[in-house]
């Protein structure tokens, strides 16, 4: 463990790490949205007679949905979908997803968010989601932790995951902090990428059907099997963050 965030600080020539902030991603990491995500997905493109690839919609989790629906149109018909298109798909996803999303949250995600609190750091959230109902969603579920100022949604960026853009600004809510200020939280390759692109030691936690090795080839430093192990592990994390240095 040690020897990770020594590579880390080696890697972004800085001596140590100065924690203030911990930033989350939202669905896969605070809440089990991915399998309705990926159902409303698959069931929009189906529809539409239009093919998608294995696991499509997890590999490109954070990307807004233009360049998503995109994708599948090169695929299937050599060509981007028009504005009229792209509206009318992404509105039938987000029909299926309030059809299929339980609302759930991930077994550890409050846990963890609270032992962030108590050792005194700030939750900041960096979502590529731009869901209206979002903030008052998260207040419920997790009373207190979030408000608009730690927050970015896609409502904020010009450039979505895998962009560092979304990370970049999640700093600049967390206090205007340097990248090793902080430390990622995300589930999804292109989430990791963009953590990483932004400078940050990034922990990944594998709560979908992805093999590990993609998280990993992504840039993630750790990958933890759930929420609840993460818990279980960040403590130490921590307490080495705060002590070692190069
Ligand atoms: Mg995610």
């Amino acid at each position: 463990m040690i020897e990770l965030l020594k590579a880390y600080l080696q890697q972004h020539h800085y001596s140590r790490f100065d924690l203030k902030a911990v930033i989350f991603d939202m669905d896969g990491v605070l809440y089990d949205s991915m399998p309705a995500h990926d159902k409303s997905w698959r069931q929009t493109m189906d529809e539409l007679n239009l093919q998608h690839i294995p696991f499509e919609f997890y590999l490109q989790e954070g990307r807004i949905g233009k360049s998503t629906i995109d994708a599948v149109f090169q695929r299937n018909l050599q060509r981007e979908a028009t504005e009229e298109e792209e509206q009318r798909i992404y509105a039938r996803k987000s029909e299926l997803f309030q059809q299929y999303n339980s609302g759930a949250t991930l077994p550890g995600a409050k846990e963890v968010l609270n032992l962030v609190r108590e050792k005194g750091l700030k939750p900041v959230l960096v979502t590529g989601s731009g869901q209206p109902s979002l903030l008052d969603r998260l207040d419920i579920h997790f009373p207190g932790i979030f408000t608009p100022q730690t927050m970015v949604t896609a409502f904020d960026v010009v450039n979505g995951k895998p962009d560092p853009e979304p990370f970049l600004m999640g700093l600049e809510k967390g206090g205007n902090l340097r990248p090793n200020q902080a430390i990622v939280v995300e589930n999804a390759p292109l989430g990791i990428q963009a953590a990483v692109a932004a400078g940050i030691f990034t922990i990944a936690v594998n709560t979908g059907p992805l093999s590990e090795t993609i998280l990993t080839d992504a840039g993630a430093s750790l990958v933890f099997d759930s929420m609840t192990t993460l818990r279980a592990e960040l403590p130490g994390i921590l307490r080495l963050a705060e002590t070692v240095s190069i």
